[in-house]
């Protein structure tokens, strides 16, 4: 166990033993009554690092698996404490926010004026019990420029087709920031023989209380409490926390269904009070810089998004209008490209970004349909964007596919000459897929470009300096075992400054 892990083992242990008083909360801790429950069974988490805070996060839930979480219709006070350590000797930032029924009873508390790239600890305090204690950090101050950047990516993570080894490993590696690419959860349960474990609800999920209660279950897991704990997040969705290949305004997911699954993506994920869906939409790309290292430009590529064209059909495959991002937010992604002063820009996004066609010839589309593939032009305009605005060193970060990948990016994925403008990392899935057998999928022969790809479960983990940029991918020897499982580097590739493209470490 490491330190931190046990320190929140210590604090959770405490807190269960019931109501304490704690010395450095303002006050006396509010005796609570016998019948009280600890409320704080979904873990700590905190988001979206800026240089003077962050968003830490908590729901409260006694009954986890109950509906309503046991909560009720109570409204409760939800006291929060930043500290420089993690014995809280010397707090920073505190207050108290309101625990609601109308938001899940969960915390998006936003402190303000922290000092610059630290790091911090935080833990909550309501009915008299103190929450497990979250490890987090500011990111540095605009013009600074840190010595290196660490990051873990992850997607797709089906709950029921394996165990989360990945999010134990990650916590373990202690980065300064996550990401989460999409599919934290599916909408429908697995089909698959392999699955470890079932949902509470196996019916395909539509309506609020239902997405509530997954994303509850997903939380009782300890590993993937102990990844949000010891980091900040930037989270993102992709298609399943809605449902399958949803896009834009497409008529089987409708408003009321959009509204539901946006409202419990929210209130579960470390995500600013500015980010609360109105109606059936919520404002989800934004930007998160690191100084002059580093710049992530999270995006959304469902809500804004046309149809996906018909298979095999080249009219609709590359008419020139297609969009995956929408005009509006291609043009706010050009115009934060073309800000400079940035040594890595990384789009943080779901779908597969490199050409994969897997005949390599131009006439058939007979790619990927859901992924940039079936919205050429879109990526064209975004590619020839970053070349246009010489964007010093522009990395594509994906999920989705449930496989590694490390390519090479192209203006003309169908013209082998073509010179290499960015690099593209592809993260395999958490769980989804359950465990595999290394094979070479038969787009790799045709597309030279997509320089490795490994199927196995695991994560990314990506350390980002000033001349170079390395990536390790992840291999969990198994999801399906309970116990005794490794996790190793299954390659490791490094990008240097100024030259596209991935390189043997
Ligand atoms: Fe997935
Ligand atoms: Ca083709």
């Amino acid at each position: 166990m490491n330190k931190l892990n046990r320190r929140l083992f210590l604090v959770s242990g405490l807190a269960a033993g019931g109501a304490v008083a704690v010395p450095h909360f303002a006050g006396a801790a509010a005796p609570a009554p016998a019948a009280v429950r600890d409320p704080f069974n979904l873990g700590v988490a905190s988001g979206d690092p800026r240089p003077d805070g962050m968003v830490l996060w908590t729901r409260l839930a006694t009954a986890p698996l109950d509906i309503g979480g046991g909560m009720g219709t109570r409204t409760v006070p939800v006291e929060w404490q930043v500290a420089t350590d993690e014995a809280f000797g010397t707090v920073v930032a505190s207050g108290t926010e309101s625990a609601v029924p109308a938001d899940g009873h969960s915390v998006h508390a936003e402190p303000r004026g922290l000092p610059a790239g630290a790091e911090f600890f935080y833990r909550f305090r309501a009915d008299g019990f103190i929450s497990p204690v979250g490890r987090t950090r500011t990111a540095p101050a605009p013009g600074s420029t840190p010595a290196a950047l660490t990051f873990a990516f992850a997607s797709c993570q089906h709950f029921e087709e394996g165990w989360y080894h990945a999010h134990r490993f990650m916590a373990a590696d202690q980065p300064d920031l996550i990401l989460f690419l999409g599919d934290y959860m599916y909408e429908k349960a697995s089909g698959s023989a392999n699955r470890v474990r079932w949902y509470v609800d196996f019916d395909e999920v539509d309506a609020l209380g239902e997405y509530r209660l997954r994303y509850a279950q997903i939380r009782t897991d300890p590993d993937i409490r102990a990844a949000h704990a010891v980091a900040p997040w930037l989270a993102v969705f992709d298609d399943h926390e809605l449902k399958n290949n949803w896009w834009g305004v497409s008529s089987d997911a409708p408003a009321a269904r959009k509204q539901a699954a946006f409202q419990a993506f929210w209130e579960n994920m470390p995500l600013p009070k500015a980010m609360r869906p109105v109606n059936s939409a919520i404002p989800l790309y934004r930007r998160v810089s690191w100084g002059t290292l580093a710049r992530f430009h999270m995006m959304d590529t469902r809500q804004y998004r046309w149809k996906q064209p018909p298979a095999g059909n080249c009219a609709e495959f590359t008419r020139t209008d297609r969009t995956l991002t929408g005009a509006a937010q291609e043009q706010w992604l050009l115009d934060g490209l073309a800000a400079g002063g940035s040594r890595w820009d990384f789009l943080g996004q779901q779908v597969f970004f490199a050409g994969r066609d897997p005949d390599g010839a131009t006439g058939t589309c007979d790619g990927s349909t859901d992924s940039w593939e079936g919205y050429r032009a879109s990526r064209q305009r975004i590619t020839q964007g970053w070349v246009d605005r010489a964007v010093r060193n522009p990395v594509v970060l994906t999920g989705d596919v449930h496989r590694h990948w490390a390519n090479n990016l192209r203006l003309n994925y169908f013209d082998q000459d073509s010179p290499y403008v960015g690099t593209e990392l592809v993260t395999s899935s958490v769980t989804s897929g359950g465990d595999a057998t290394e094979t070479t999928p038969p787009q790799v022969p045709n597309n030279p470009h997509l320089y490795y790809v490994g199927n196995h479960r695991g994560y990314v983990r990506v350390r980002a300096g000033s001349g170079q940029l390395t990536a390790e991918f992840m291999k969990v020897s198994s999801v399906q075992q309970r116990s005794g499982v490794t996790n190793t580097v299954r390659n490791r590739f490094v990008v240097l400054d100024g030259e596209p493209g991935v390189r043997p470490a």
